[in-house]
């Protein structure tokens, strides 16, 4: 199934209408042939599975698998609460250490609780503030959870040169733990708020409800306590930038949908900085009409599985802004220039094209124009006047299915004779 052919029905109440999974409230998808509640989170049906078809859903199969979800669901609220009634204000002068098999934080009196479990050595005081950095590895078994962290060069870059530059009295980073946690640092000396909405549940031994909560951005479910944030934190900010790191895989509707609910009865003024690959910007745009993609190839510190969409052409992921892109000075001197014509640093690279008004490469390889297609196009392709567009030689789609097509009549003519 292609993004193309699904919609997202948001129409009713999902938090009291919708079937659960761990991952919160289902989303209910419906294409022109179906209709069924499904993960707002996982594509994948290996990692969530919950499916239910929305004409079956009382039926006795579906019941079945909305109480197990269901359940499933609860015993993951429960974790989140259990994880943050342990948590403690632990007193200075004792050593600290994280359990990795625990997920939490204890002193060195209840070592003895943590025998033979995998924990760290005593931490310091920069490394208990920092986590992301120092303590905690990049969830990336899963898909929906592949975290990245963002590399520590582009964290200052977006400190130094855009946040503390502008006029914002708050920040809210959604999916994004490196960059809240050096806001946080940074956020003490300016008077900044900084809030930080992320599914990642072994935070919660580092940050109490007024720093944080656990939050599934494709279907805007809270899990954990939203008193404080709700009722303090919102009402006392008035101009606050977004930040969202989504993972690659989510449905850009769904999570337009989501902000928007989380700010639906305040009247706060909102900037938006999503990250995303550069080749999703036709999603991103359609689901944040008002956003516009910048240049500038966002590095990220854990990249393995990012390694796969690398090579040649450097990180893939870019900046989504509604901000004035005047704002952003290039990431470096060396590899970006300024396009007096677009009034706009992009990449090297990246040539103006005059009949498209702008510099039109997106990875950042070169791009020619095509007067035949009337666009720019990626420099390898060629003008086919067999199927009338740009593609790489010898790979007309036209071609191979006539191809194949000659072929199964040959093999009718085979066995005919
Ligand atoms: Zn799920
Ligand atoms: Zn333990
Ligand atoms: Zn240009
Ligand atoms: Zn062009
Ligand atoms: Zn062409
Ligand atoms: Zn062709």
């Amino acid at each position: 199934m292609t993004k193309a052919s699904i919609e997202i029905d948001f129409s009713e109440n999902i938090e009291i209408n919708h079937p659960k999974c761990v991952h919160g409230p289902t989303l209910l998808f419906h294409s022109s042939t179906s209709k069924f509640f499904a993960c707002s989170a996982c594509r994948d049906r290996q990692e969530c599975d919950i499916f239910i078809p929305y004409d079956e859903r009382n039926e006795k199969g579906s019941k079945k698998m909305i109480q197990q979800n269901q359940r499933e669901y609860e015993r993951f609220k429960k974790h989140i609460q259990t994880l943050q009634k342990k948590r403690k204000i632990f007193n200075k002068k004792l050593n600290i250490y994280y359990c990795y098999t625990c997920s939490i934080l204890f002193s060195e009196k209840k070592q003895s609780n943590h025998i033979d479990h995998q924990c760290t050595e005593s931490l310091n005081r920069q490394q208990l503030r920092q986590p992301c950095q120092y303590v905690l590895q990049p969830l990336e078994k899963k898909r929906t959870n592949a975290q990245f962290f963002f590399s520590q060069t582009f964290i200052d870059y977006l400190i130094n040169e855009i946040i503390s530059k502008n006029s914002w009295d708050s920040v809210i980073c959604i999916g994004c733990p490196t960059i809240f946690e050096n806001l946080h640092r940074f956020s003490s000396t300016k008077s900044i708020q900084t809030y930080l909405l992320d599914y990642d549940y072994r935070l919660c031994s580092f940050y109490s409800t007024k720093q944080m909560l656990i939050y599934n951005m494709f279907n805007g479910h809270i899990f954990s306590k939203k008193k404080y944030f709700q009722e303090k934190f919102l009402k006392t900010i008035k101009n606050c930038l977004i930040v969202i790191d989504p993972p690659f895989g989510g449905f850009h509707r769904a999570l337009s949908y989501s902000i928007e609910k989380l700010f639906q009865s305040s009247d706060i003024n909102r900037d938006i900085i999503l990250f995303n690959p550069y080749f999703l910007e036709k999603w991103i745009i359609d689901a944040f009409p008002n956003l516009k993609m910048l240049d500038y190839k966002v590095e990220y510190s854990s990249i393995s599985t990012l390694n796969l969409c690398r090579g040649r052409k450097g990180s893939p992921v870019r900046m989504f802004t509604d901000i004035s892109r005047s704002k952003f000075p290039p990431l470096d001197d060396v590899n970006y220039k300024y396009c007096f014509e677009c009034d706009l640093y992009t990449l090297l690279t990246n040539q103006h094209c005059f009949q498209c008004q702008s510099c039109t490469s997106k990875d950042g390889l070169p791009y020619k124009h095509c007067s035949l297609c009337k666009r720019c196009v990626k420099a390898e392709r060629v003008h086919c006047n067999n199927c009338n567009v740009c593609h790489l030689a010898n790979q007309c789609m036209t071609n191979t299915s006539k191809r194949k097509n000659e072929s199964a009549d040959d093999q009718t003519k085979k066995i005919k004779v």
